[in-house]
């Protein structure tokens, strides 16, 4: 059967979380894959810091991973506590009941906080020869049978029975084969770190030491989170991880205007830039508070729109299909992005293994799943575009 397998050309487009994660499914169940990353590395460039787990998230990175990387993955992430803490500028602590009401999982099953790359790493361990960077896709072909060719910038080709698109939000694959239309909310996300230093731990509050807390603005919020990992004394498996810091994960959403940006301008704004807007917002709040981005890392800053997709109508499948953010992107204020493309990773390892065990149908296998996430997804989407309006107000859509 594995022999079979083998034979089925499967090409999985972008190593993001997504994509990583239904290769490390579809290898567990003995089907090999082809993944084509755009980056020359995986450490090419920055893509978060913290991930916030939620339990659906969890229980399909469990079904994808083979054991020890799943034990590796919690022993990773950062100390878990539930409930967040709101405060105003000023650091008095506010009541504010849709924020305090946020799943952040249960007491006994907190959410989990993973620092991303190590996440990355984890879920590329195993598949190094499985992936092929430098291959940026830029256009495919339907060829008979089935097959599609994908064409990369590089100018050369791939021939694959079934292709998944986990090239996120810019996707090509998504837009067409999966009329996934997306809009810019007209909302952005500047995200950073500040590492636990003795003296940053000792200006920034004490308050902010530990767990989640969400600072309420004029049309922005600052959301925070202590990142600190229970480093072994010696645990082998650690070391194929690149080395990881305590640090203060902090990301602010809103309308660019809060931040004397205007719609327009904020793509062209230097990192220095954007910390003297950061500057000059919290110029007036607690200088326990600020203290965050007087410390912070300099190289940590990003600055990214945020964008949603419209609510999904079914369309035809076939053997080009596409997970993650290529197919539902949403606004990070729900903190469900990652969690829901890991659900696809795993509906599509069920349905693509069961296809293969019983020689079934890859597209009705295919068409199966996006039946189902269609419905999970535009719920996710929905579910974070009311989390924008929690925490920056309400959202204008433009195309
Ligand atoms: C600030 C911030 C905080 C967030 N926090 C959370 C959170 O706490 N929890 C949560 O669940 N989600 C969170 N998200 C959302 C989450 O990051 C995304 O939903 C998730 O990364 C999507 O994974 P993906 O694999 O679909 O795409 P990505 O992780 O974006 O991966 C796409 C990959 O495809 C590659 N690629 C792109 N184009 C091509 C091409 N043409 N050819 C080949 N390769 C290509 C890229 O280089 C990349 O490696 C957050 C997002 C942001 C911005």
């Amino acid at each position: 059967m594995i022999q079979k397998f083998k034979n089925k050309r499967i090409a999985v487009v972008g190593a993001g979380l997504g994509g990583l994660c239904l290769a490390q499914g579809l290898k567990k169940n003995g089907i090999s894959c082809m993944i084509f990353e755009k980056d020359a590395a995986m450490n090419i460039r920055t893509q978060g810091y913290r991930i916030r787990i939620n339990k659906p998230g969890r229980n399909a990175l469990k079904e994808c991973l083979p054991e020890n990387l799943y034990t590796l993955f919690l022993e990773t992430c950062a100390a878990s506590t539930t409930g967040m803490r709101v405060f105003n500028t000023s650091l008095e602590e506010s009541k504010n009941e849709l924020v305090e009401s946020w799943s952040d999982g249960v007491k006994e099953m907190p959410d989990l906080k993973p620092n991303r790359l190590t996440l990355r790493e984890i879920l590329l361990h195993g598949l190094q020869e499985n992936i092929q960077f430098g291959k940026e896709l830029v256009s495919w072909k339907e060829l008979e049978n089935e097959e599609t060719e994908l064409l990369f910038a590089d100018g050369t080709q791939y021939i694959a029975d079934l292709v998944i698109a986990g090239d996120g939000v810019h996707s090509k694959i998504g837009a067409e084969q999966c009329k996934d239309q997306k809009i810019n909310t007209g909302n952005i996300t500047i995200y950073g770190r500040t590492f636990f230093t003795d003296e940053a731990k000792d200006q920034i509050a004490s308050a902010l030491h530990k767990g989640t807390s969400v600072i309420l603005g004029e049309q922005f919020s600052l959301i925070t989170d202590a990142m600190e990992f229970n480093f072994p004394l010696k645990n082998e498996s650690w070391n194929l991880l690149a080395p990881m810091e305590n640090y203060f994960y902090w990301a602010f959403i809103g309308n660019p205007e809060a931040f004397g940006l205007s719609q327009s301008d904020f793509y062209s704004q230097s990192p220095e830039e954007v910390f003297e807007c950061i500057h000059k917002l919290t110029d007036r709040w607690h200088p326990k508070l600020k203290a965050l981005f007087k410390y912070a890392d300099k190289q940590s800053l990003s600055i990214t729109p945020i964008r949603s997709s419209l609510p999904k109508k079914q369309w035809k499948s076939g053997s080009i299909t596409a997970l993650g953010d290529a197919v539902h992107t949403m606004s990070p204020a729900g903190g469900v992005g990652a969690n829901t493309a890991f659900i696809d990773a795993a509906l599509l390892t069920e349905n693509i293994s069961a296809a293969l065990m019983k020689n079934t149908s890859i597209i009705e296998a295919v068409a199966d799943y996006e039946k189902k996430m269609r419905i999970y997804s535009n719920h996710a989407v929905e579910m974070s575009l009311r989390g924008g309006e929690i925490l920056h107000g309400t959202t204008e859509k433009n195309s």
